[in-house]
């Protein structure tokens, strides 16, 4: 096992540093609860939005959380109606960890075309130097579509105002990768 390599450990390194004085955060897929715990335990000024479409999930990242609950809101609904949740506000960091619950069904995925409009919801709403943070899993059909997606998708935005990083295991099949988002200050 790595310590600091593979993509999720990379995700978290780059998100202790930015989420430290951030206000608003999005875990969009919240699942067993560990990315919404992370972002609690190290974003200490943060509300955090926690989405998930699995009763179930809403139900453990509950659990899991019970320290932090008064800044958080749990919404059991789609990432894709983020809007009617969050109002005037921007966003300091988004984190997606897509495919399906581990301990959940496995046909219960996220989707290439609601993420991708997600992403680009949330990529309008982002504050100076806010990030999204993407994990995704090519190992699986649902996930190989959505890395595929994601990364022609990614390209085309706009390098005046985006930063987009990818981030994989070269010597790896089929490992987590990262896509990494940045507007600029
Ligand atoms: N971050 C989690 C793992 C996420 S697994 C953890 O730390 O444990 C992916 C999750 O995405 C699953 O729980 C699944 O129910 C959820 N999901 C799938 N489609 C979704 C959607 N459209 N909106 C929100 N959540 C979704």
């Amino acid at each position: 096992m790595q310590t600091v390599s593979n993509s999720i450990q990379v995700s978290h390194l780059l998100l202790q540093k930015t989420v430290k004085n951030a206000s608003v955060i999005i875990d969009a897929t919240c699942g067993n609860g560990n990315d919404t715990l992370f972002l609690a335990q190290n974003a200490p000024f943060a509300h955090i939005y926690a989405f998930d479409i699995q009763h179930t999930a809403i139900e453990n990242t509950i659990a899991k959380t019970k320290e932090y609950e008064n800044r958080i809101n749990y919404i059991c609904d789609s990432h894709i109606n983020i809007k009617k949740y969050i109002n005037n506000t921007f966003i300091n960091a988004a984190t997606f960890n897509l495919g399906y619950l581990p301990s959940g069904s496995h046909s219960i995925t996220t989707d290439a075309t609601t993420t991708i409009n997600t992403v680009d919801c949330i990529k309008n709403l982002l504050a100076p130097n806010g990030v999204i943070s993407i994990l995704m899993y090519p190992g699986h059909n649902a996930g190989a579509k959505e890395y595929k997606q994601l990364f022609e998708h990614t390209r085309t935005f706009d390098n005046h105002i985006f930063t987009v990083g990818w981030y994989c295991l070269h010597n790896h099949t089929n490992a987590p990768a990262l896509c990494w988002i940045e507007k600029q200050g």
